[in-house]
């Protein structure tokens, strides 16, 4: 599969909760409008970075050892 490999936990979690739905325990899965489970993409990372004060300021890094706003180094944390 392309893209970023799938957070462990997210994906048991999301196989645990489909499990329960077969077995008919669960209710139909969240899904927000991307199909994807909505517990887990109900904010972005930007939401929680705890660079986000430097992004606030425009203060990106030049290198990865910067603790400043990744944006300008590729970061997608805003989509
Ligand atoms: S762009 Fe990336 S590094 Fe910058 S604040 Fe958002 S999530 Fe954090």
């Amino acid at each position: 599969m392309p893209g970023c490999p799938a957070h462990p936990d997210n994906l048991s979690e999301t196989i645990l909760y489909l499990l329960y739905q077969v077995a008919g325990r669960a209710p139909m899965i969240p899904l927000d409008g991307h199909l994807r489970p909505q517990w887990l993409f109900g904010s972005t990372v930007h939401e929680g970075c705890n660079r986000a004060g430097y992004y606030e300021q425009g203060e990106s890094a030049e290198t990865y050892d910067s603790p400043k706003c990744l944006v300008k180094l590729g970061c997608g944390g805003r989509w």
